[in-house]
């Protein structure tokens, strides 16, 4: 999509702070994080919202899910629990449409973490 600025960035063409890479997505830190740790997870392949997809995107919708803890865990807010006590975590997010606060139309998920209290509304 030409005008796309998340298709610009799996491209390269506009820069950003990259985190990870596989065949079918990247993920970077968000420009204008609402906690310590916001990370945005996003498919190579154009996809405008959740609300379009289909089964076809079944394994990649999987993998998107699969990779949020494990970048959490990586970036200091993994979730633990041992002895009974739970610590870190974080909040995982697919805006979808103008009422459901989605600013960019190409598919990603938010990873958001860290110590509270946050200072972003999301
Ligand atoms: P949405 O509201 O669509 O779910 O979230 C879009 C997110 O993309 C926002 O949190 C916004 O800060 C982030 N964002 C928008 N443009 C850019 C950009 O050029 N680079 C990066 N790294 N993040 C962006
Ligand atoms: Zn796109």
């Amino acid at each position: 999509m030409d005008n796309c600025i998340f298709c610009k960035i799996v491209a390269g063409t506009i820069p950003s702070v990259r985190i990870h890479e596989d065949d079918d997505l990247i993920a970077f830190h968000d420009i204008n994080p609402a906690a310590p740790v916001h990370l945005l997870i996003v498919p190579k392949e154009h996809v405008a919202t959740l609300a379009e997809c289909d089964e076809r995107h079944a394994a990649m919708l999987g993998k998107m899910l699969l990779l949020a803890p494990k970048l959490a865990q990586q970036h200091g807010c993994g979730y633990a629990q041992a002895d009974g006590d739970a610590t870190g975590g974080f909040k995982t997010l697919v805006n979808t449409g103008p009422d459901g606060g989605q600013e960019v139309y190409h598919l990603h998920m938010h990873v958001i973490g860290g110590p509270r209290p946050w200072s972003g509304q999301r």
